[in-house]
């Protein structure tokens, strides 16, 4: 897989201050790079970045590499990585603590698409369907257009029913989906407001060479006057 080459001035140490404030982000700085996350790693062989190298790149604050690379959406979390880890870093929290972030700062990686129609399926159901998971990512995913004729096989077959196991009471799993958006919102809301802090106070700078200059000249007025 062809990487772009990672260059100094892409370190944003805002954003590694801001993940290391997270309840995952107390361990990171105390990453040695073993690689045990990565060769534990099921799905590494598909990411832009493994678990180690994500790691590093949190610590060095390389926003743009982390929030756009695939790896926080391949990632399972069947927590192979967290279990294993010597230094008690949780890279399956880190993946879900990031996504949020990468949402907030509208970096929309084609692999999230998966995980927005898994979540909607459960979240409606409250059980995977196959059929509905299979057919919902086909409609988003031109590609998948391929695939049809493996699917009407497994459907000949019986592997693909059409029957949608639904949870008779979805109650609960609603109360967590709106904790989870809230904590989403939050999450927007607070870049929101630092990016509107960031504005102003930018253009307090702008306007301080302007005044310091219009004093300059009131000055120089009163001395002609004199
Ligand atoms: S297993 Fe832990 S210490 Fe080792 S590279 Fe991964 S995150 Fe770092
Ligand atoms: S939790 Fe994610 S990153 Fe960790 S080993 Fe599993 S798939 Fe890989």
């Amino acid at each position: 897989m062809k990487k772009e080459p990672i260059l100094p001035e892409s370190r944003d140490t805002t954003f590694r201050d801001q993940v290391l404030k997270t309840h995952v982000g107390e361990k990171i700085p105390t990453c040695i790079q073993c690689g045990i996350c990565a060769g534990s790693c099921p799905v590494s062989h598909e990411m832009d970045y493994s678990p180690r190298e994500l790691v590093r790149m949190v610590q060095l604050g390389l926003k743009k590499e982390v929030l756009s690379s695939n790896t926080i959406w391949i990632c399972t979390t069947c927590f192979s990585c967290s279990v294993r880890c010597p230094r008690g870093i949780h890279p399956t929290e880190l993946m879900e603590t990031l996504k949020p972030i990468a949402i907030a700062e509208g970096i929309i990686n084609k692999n999230a698409k998966f995980d927005n129609v898994f979540s909607s399926v459960i979240k409606n159901n409250g059980r995977a369907s196959e059929f509905l998971l299979i057919s919902r990512y086909s409609m988003t995913e031109p590609r998948m257009i391929k695939q049809l004729p493996f699917g009407l096989e497994m459907m000949a077959k019986g592997k693909l029913p059409l029957s949608i196991d639904r949870m008779e009471n979805t109650r609960e799993l609603e109360a967590i989906f709106k904790l989870g958006e809230k904590g989403e919102s939050k999450i927007e809301n607070k870049e929101i407001k630092e990016k509107d802090r960031e504005k102003d106070s930018d253009k307090e700078k702008e306007k301080e060479p302007q005044e310091t200059k219009m004093q300059e000249n009131e000055n120089e007025k009163v001395e002609a006057k004199k």
